[in-house]
């Protein structure tokens, strides 16, 4: 996993190669097609960290592979 996905320009929909990890850190991206930049609102960052904070937890459950059984 490298933290890479592609998210639509707002105003062009070209798609923009952006690293999620720079995002919520308060990066911003800038579109190849229209140079439109791209960013998060910083009241979001923190909302967004939290989100991935337990979307790595989760990951660490499922790895370990004993929350599941049925
Ligand atoms: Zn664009």
């Amino acid at each position: 996993m490298t933290g890479e996905q592609s998210i639509q320009c707002p105003v062009c929909q070209t798609p923009i190669l952006i690293e999620y990890k720079a995002l919520i850190q308060g990066m911003r991206f800038t579109c190849g097609n229209c140079k439109a930049s791209i960013g998060i609102a910083s009241e979001a960052i923190s909302v967004a960290k939290e989100t991935m904070k337990k979307y790595d937890e989760l990951k660490t459950q499922f790895r370990d592979g004993k929350k599941v059984n049925k």
